[in-house]
């Protein structure tokens, strides 16, 4: 290592940016971003601060007369960027009155060098490759990026805000990292990276015994993971991180053996859903075993397919972890009909088209004769069917009584993101044929106009769509 990375205090006094154009411009834009005072040499004499905020521009001080003359004193560090020679008769004089200097682009007029920075708030990642290849530092930071939680200054703010008091109560440093291991490994820190900082201030409130609390077992938390429609590039980048960290995985049959292989290799899987001919262990068995889970210490993935607040039961769970004091966050999925319009282009809403859309579910028959048909006869409205196969005939007969018309179009659409996805479009008064060219679920059903405008239809009406955009062209 050549180059030590340390972090400079912008509190301490004023930079000195020698330089002017887009260079000046760039390095102008991260020290007014990072907070810095500047004290701006302009070499054209140009002080352009359009750029920049009035706030930020406040910040900048326009220095006039020769840097090279200039008053260093409380200057923390000089910076020349596109300064040509002036640049290096400055970090001369840097070097010698021994204030740390860059003169950009250039190693060996320079004492310092800056790293491809990740900044969240407290938290700040500095990446450097002695200054040989900027590029793949971005690329390094570009990774980093992806895999700090966002909130993770948040974590660091409240852990700075409760240090001192907590020093009080654990002298001994021992217990006292400890402690905070505790909070970061626990249901405290996994709240305020899920952005409920007031949850996890009044857990560290309730605190009464630090020492107990510092050498006990830490609580566990359940994250109720929604894993999409199957494919696993579609998971968010909090479900991804919700199922590396896991200790315990109960997922539905829905969810596909893709996305189960992102889990933590070490994590125990528990498959809990209703399979074909076979019940699954129940809704209440099902809390009981994530409660159960999470009393013992564990980090507790409930994975559903889809999103877990469409058709998925979350909002039962919910209620189970509140009663039973549970830690616990929601992190959202691309629901199936959402998925489905993306893959097969349906737009679910389109100009003066479709203006509404209804997520509706009908499982048997039975139940659609509990939908109240009427309801959706506005063809403007988008109407997006979950578990409707089976109830096919029951939808199209309930749909055609209220008086949608008969030519509406629908989509079937089944495995949706997956390998084997298949579409088959028509009318409405076809539905029920066209579920049985689809095969395997599960299948989601869309009807309305919205749906001629998407890839299989078009491309099952050639001769529509060519003079489609033949009109669209004239
Ligand atoms: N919470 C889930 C829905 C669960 S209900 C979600 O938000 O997507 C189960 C129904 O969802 C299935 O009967 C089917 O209609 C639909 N579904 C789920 N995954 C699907 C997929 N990959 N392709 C098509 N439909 C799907």
């Amino acid at each position: 290592m050549r180059f030590l990375p340390i972090f400079l205090d912008l509190k301490a006094g004023p930079i000195l940016l020698v330089g002017q154009g887009e260079l000046a411009q760039a390095k102008l834009r991260l020290l007014l971003a990072a907070g810095a005072q500047v004290r701006w040499f302009a070499t054209d004499g140009n002080h352009d601060l359009k750029n920049f905020s009035p706030d930020e521009s406040a910040r900048v001080e326009r220095a006039s007369g020769d840097p090279l003359t200039a008053d260093l004193s409380n200057v923390i560090a000089v910076l020349c960027a596109g300064a040509g020679d002036t640049g290096h008769a400055m970090a001369a004089r840097a070097k010698a009155a021994g204030i740390p200097v860059n003169v950009m682009d250039e190693v060996s007029h320079s004492t310092f060098i800056f790293p491809a920075i990740v900044d969240r708030g407290d938290v700040v990642v500095a990446v450097g490759t002695g200054g040989s290849a900027p590029v793949l530092a971005r690329r390094i930071r570009e990774n980093i990026e992806k895999v700090l939680p966002a909130r993770i200054g948040e974590l660091s703010a409240l852990i700075g805000s409760w240090r001192e008091r907590v020093k009080m109560k654990l002298p001994d440093m021992a217990s006292r990292r400890k402690f905070w291991e505790r909070v970061v490994d626990g249901p405290i820190g996994t709240l305020a990276l899920a952005g409920k900082s007031d949850d996890a201030n009044r857990l560290l409130d309730n605190i009464s015994d630090h020492e107990a609390f510092a050498s006990s077992k830490s609580n566990g938390f359940v994250s109720l993971v929604g894993a999409g429609p199957g494919d696993p590039d579609l998971l968010t980048i909090k479900a991804l991180r919700a199922l590396q960290d896991a200790d315990i995985v109960f997922y539905d049959d829905l969810v596909s053996a893709e996305i189960l292989d992102r889990v933590r290799r070490d994590a125990a899987r528990v498959s809990v859903g209703r399979r074909i001919g076979k019940p699954g262990i129940g809704q209440d068995a099902t809390n009981a075993l994530m409660i159960e889970a999470a009393r013992d210490g564990k980090r507790v993935v409930r994975l559903k397919g889809g999103d877990p607040f469409v058709f998925g039961r979350g909002g039962e769970e919910v209620a189970a972890l509140r009663d039973a004091g549970v830690a616990y966050a929601i992190i959202p999925g691309i629901t199936a009909g959402v998925g489905a319009a993306a893959e097969f282009e349906v737009p679910l809403t389109f100009r003066k088209q479709a203006l509404r859309i209804t997520f509706l579910t009908a499982h048997k028959a039975e139940d659609a004769g509990n939908v109240d048909w009427t309801a959706l006869t506005d063809t403007r409205m988008t109407v997006v069917v979950y578990m409707g196969i089976s109830a096919a005939s029951a939808i199209r007969d309930g749909l055609l009584k209220a008086g949608r018309p008969m030519q509406t179009p629908v989509g079937v659409f089944a495995r949706v993101s997956r390998p084997d996805s298949k579409a088959v479009v028509g009318t409405l008064d076809d539905l029920p044929s066209l579920v049985t060219q689809i095969g395997n679920g599960p299948a989601i059903l869309v009807i309305g106009d919205v749906v001629s405008h998407s890839l299989p239809w078009k491309n099952s009406n050639p001769q529509q769509f060519l003079t489609q955009l033949m009109m669209a062209a004239e």
